[in-house]
């Protein structure tokens, strides 16, 4: 037993919310937990896992639930007092459901993963458990490059769960139902497109990923849980589509989702009007890669308005570019409480943001700052990164220069605050900038210190990120197997919340790569040859890889490439037959 009253935030282990589903399981066919590995108010905030919760839950047979990374004061906690790791729904450990299953976001929550199976008293690698054990699955973007934690995971769902999620489920429970072992289940689960089973694999197949070709033919949770406690985006959300027509040349998520399938505006808007019973938020947020790029936002923001307004409930809209960016539009969703305007130019100099294929110029950008003065805007923030690829110091420079002139426009006299907020580029996999280096910590901080000097004026703030996260993401996110190793080594080592500054320790990461024969900063900096085989070669995202080496030259002649609804540059994803590819019959 564990007194809650000893642990920082008691309601991240209570469960009980409203919304929350909890089943009976001796009339259940199978249990899943929904593993997040990192704390409550950060799963909470994600919506993929409301989205699969619901999915997983909405079958007859099936109870899901929910199990998040513990704090370090419970942890110390649940060791002293030999309670494993239990689910928020029924407080059930987890070792006994059948599958727990992990949804990877970022890689700096790898060794969270392992963290969990430990407290939870399952063996970490796979070769070491038994029939007796859960099976561990994952998915979630990370899992596009599944490689490095293929010796800890059983079963990895590449691409969209709702479906696969459902077939996945199907064949376990007709194995169980016929007295079928879970490695019976393993090898027979490679059949379903999408599925990658390390242990089965033939690696002469591909794995090809799975979307939701209709997203309006898959039902959506209206009915999300509302936590007790405060979370990181305490809203509901509401998903206006997936995948980004622009194809920025950092950015996974913009080639990893394609294509761009859109939700009708009738959908969106009958699920506005459930959210609204069913949840009691004062806030919807309208969540996409590039929301602004929704083709029919004025008939949707209408729509939506007409239910949300008399309620007092407000819309937010989390990314917005720049160069389609509407004040009045702002203006109208945000009346209810006006919140600050986030850009991100990414690049602070023309030439950069043609490299990157970040279509927007520097007129828009001065435009868009008008615009945002004449609404009453004082507080801009400005997203940029250091160290893309080709960067050089009048790039650097070129950011102070940006947010300068954004200044000039709202007048040194102004209430205007500018926040100038940098991180650091790290390559990853299915971008055209995957064969890219990272640049080394030293020139990090030079680049850093470069822009600081440059930034002078009281009213713009400069916030910088931490490198050292950068380098341990950058070598994690292009690894391979050995690098695996080394994250096995790092986590017995004592690392987790990697992302979480107060806890990431740099110097055990070293050493954990250094004892599996690698060096650290060496797999983040590396430059990885055109014609190299690469460790997620197997994986089939649906976009070519010629298609990415193109667009990879294509960056290094500064040209760009236009967004899929201006013309289609064949990337390779309209063999999915669906969404922005075959709009206007433009294949
Ligand atoms: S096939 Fe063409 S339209 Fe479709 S995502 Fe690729 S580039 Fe865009």
């Amino acid at each position: 037993m564990i007194d809650l009253i000893n642990v920082e935030k008691p309601a991240r282990y209570t469960g009980g919310e409203f919304n929350e589903i909890v089943k009976d399981h001796d009339k259940m066919q199978s249990s899943y937990a929904f593993c997040f590995p990192d704390i409550y108010e950060v799963g909470m905030s994600h919506l993929g896992m409301r989205i699969l919760y619901h999915v997983i839950n909405r079958r007859k047979t099936t109870v899901c639930e929910r199990v998040f990374a513990p704090w370090t004061d419970m942890e110390q906690l649940m060791r002293a007092n030999k309670v494993p790791l239990f689910s928020l729904e029924t407080k059930k450990p987890l070792k006994e459901f059948d599958i727990v299953g992990f949804t990877l976001q970022y890689e700096m929550s790898y060794t969270n993963v392992l963290n969990m199976l430990d407290l939870a008293d399952i063996p970490i690698r796979r070769s070491i458990r038994t029939d007796e054990h859960p099976i561990i699955m994952a998915g979630g973007p990370c899992a596009a490059n599944p490689v490095t934690l293929e010796d800890v995971i059983d079963i990895f769902l590449i691409g969209e769960g709702e479906e696969v999620m459902n077939e996945v489920l199907d064949l376990y429970e007709d194995g169980k139902s016929a007295g079928q072992s879970k490695e019976d289940f393993l090898k027979e689960s490679v059949k379903i497109e999408g599925v990658y089973v390390p242990k089965y694999h033939d690696f002469d197949k591909k794995v090809i990923k799975r979307i939701i070709k209709n997203l309006d033919s898959v039902s959506f949770p209206t009915d999300s849980i509302v936590p007790y406690m405060n979370i990181v985006h305490d809203r509901a959300s509401l998903e206006l589509f997936r995948g980004c027509i622009r194809g920025c040349r950092f950015c996974q998520a913009g080639y990893i989702y394609r294509p761009v399938r859109e939700k009708k505006a009738s959908t969106l808007i009958e699920q506005t009007k459930r959210i609204l019973a069913d949840t009691g938020y004062n806030e919807i947020g309208m969540v996409s890669l590039s929301t602004s790029d929704y083709t029919d936002l004025k008939t949707l923001c209408d729509g939506m308005l007409e239910h949300t307004e008399k309620r007092m409930v407000n819309l937010s809209v989390p990314s917005m570019r720049i160069d389609n960016f509407s004040i009045e539009l702002m203006n109208r969703i945000q009346k209810v409480r006006k919140s600050g305007l986030t850009f991100a130019p990414e690049a602070g100099s023309q030439r950069l943001r043609d490299v990157i294929n970040k279509n927007i110029t520097e007129e828009e950008i001065l435009t868009s700052a008008k615009i945002a003065k004449s609404g009453g805007y004082d507080n801009i923030k400005l997203y940029f990164m250091l160290g893309l690829p080709t960067e050089t110091d009048e790039d650097v420079i070129a950011i102070a220069e940006l947010a300068g002139k954004i200044l000039d426009i709202f007048g040194r006299k102004s209430r205007i605050n500018i926040t100038v907020s940098t991180s650091f580029f790290v390559p990853k996999p299915f971008t055209p900038f995957q064969w890219c280096p990272q640049i080394t910590v030293e020139e990090m901080i030079r680049r850093q210190r470069l822009l600081r000097s440059h930034i002078k004026e009281k009213k713009i703030k400069y916030n910088w990120h931490d490198f050292n996260t950068s380098v341990v993401e950058s070598a994690i996110s292009r690894g391979d197997r050995q690098v695996g190793q080394a994250i096995i080594k790092a986590w017995e080592k004592g690392c987790k919340f990697d992302s979480w500054n107060e806890l990431f320790d740099m110097e055990k990461w070293e050493q954990a790569f250094s004892e599996c024969s690698l060096d650290i900063y060496e797999c983040a900096s590396k430059q990885i040859a055109l014609d190299e085989e690469l460790p997620w070669d197997f994986i089939d995202i649906g976009v070519k890889k010629s298609f990415l080496k193109n667009e990879y030259q294509k960056a290094l002649r500064e040209e760009t490439t236009e967004n899929c609804r201006e013309h289609c540059n064949n990337c390779g994803i309209a063999k999915y037959r669906c969404g922005v590819c075959f709009e206007d019959n433009k294949i």
